[in-house]
């Protein structure tokens, strides 16, 4: 190859790299554009998606078959926080916030922090609150406000995601109303109390066999038993991140089966109906 042609080509690489138009993203248009938003747990990223469509990139600090009770970030999750322009965070004392939410505000002062609970009543402390078709509502209100005020210009675009899934969230709280109509008053049984917000939507009681994050102890265990052989209750719901061995000896005990209902899915609103429908079958009267 002749030198100079060589040079050349070397010239136009030198110019395409440092000008940054490699679109390592090719296809999507929006390049570096997006806006980067971290979000505590897995059903915000579909908030946060849902409301700022292909303008966001959102990245979630407690992974996939994580628990956001006892989570621990890595090094590099936090060092992606240092270039991110958005956090949401659930805002309800959920331990992997109250324990990391300090030290992450630290490391990005110029980030915009949303509490998407503001405006959601927390019920006896339970961090829980996404669980709740009602509640989504509202975090999703409070994820459009933090876009509009970081991407001012592209306001009209975030409302109408914004009120297009608020529709949806409607349409699925209508329609699990409707399926668990006929079950008011009725109990489920679970061992991790992370459905009082969707037990208390639909009129349902929710039996927890651990009480105030504790382990349950042989009183409390009896006390479950008892109830559930009394009120016909044989099934035992677990979430999929946390040990099963509790749930399925109370199981054992009243001759029924574990079944697993994550509180913590990507696809949110799918899941809600996938876990009301769960909810039908083991509630007992
Ligand atoms: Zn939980």
């Amino acid at each position: 190859m002749d030198g100079k042609i060589l040079l050349a080509l070397l010239a136009v690489l030198v110019i395409a790299f440092s000008s940054g138009c490699l679109d390592l993203h090719p296809g999507d248009g929006m390049g570096d554009q997006r806006i980067g938003v971290v979000v505590s747990i897995l059903p915000l990223a579909e908030f946060v998606e849902a409301v700022g469509g292909d303008r966001v990139e959102v990245s979630v600090m407690v992974p996939p078959g994580a628990s956001p009770h006892t989570y621990e970030p890595k090094a590099s999750q936090l060092r992606d926080i240092k270039s991110a322009e958005m956090y949401v965070m659930v805002g309800s004392g959920l331990e992997f916030e109250t324990v990391w939410m300090e030290r992450i505000v630290d490391l990005n002062h110029e980030m915009l922090v949303v509490n998407s609970s503001d405006g959601v009543e927390i019920v006896d402390h339970n961090p829980h609150v996404w669980l709740s078709l009602r509640n989504a509502r509202v975090m999703v209100e409070n994820i459009y406000h933090g876009l509009a005020r970081i991407d001012p210009e592209n306001q009209e675009y975030y409302a109408r995601r914004m009120e297009e899934y608020q529709e949806e969230l409607d349409r699925v709280d209508a329609l699990i109303r409707a399926n668990l109509s006929d079950y008011e008053k009725c109990a489920i049984l679970v061992y991790h109390p992370a459905w009082a917000y969707f037990a208390r939507d639909y009129g349902l009681e929710e039996i927890a066999i651990e009480e105030d994050g504790k382990k349950a102890g042989p009183k409390r265990i009896a006390e479950v038993v008892g109830e559930a052989r009394a009120r016909n209750i044989t099934l035992v719901f677990a979430s999929p991140h946390e040990s099963t061995r509790g749930a399925e000896m109370i199981a054992e005990e009243i001759g029924g089966e574990v079944a697993l209902v994550d509180p913590l899915a990507y696809r949110y609103l799918e899941n809600m109906n996938t876990v009301a429908e769960a909810f039908r079958r083991g509630a007992g009267r």
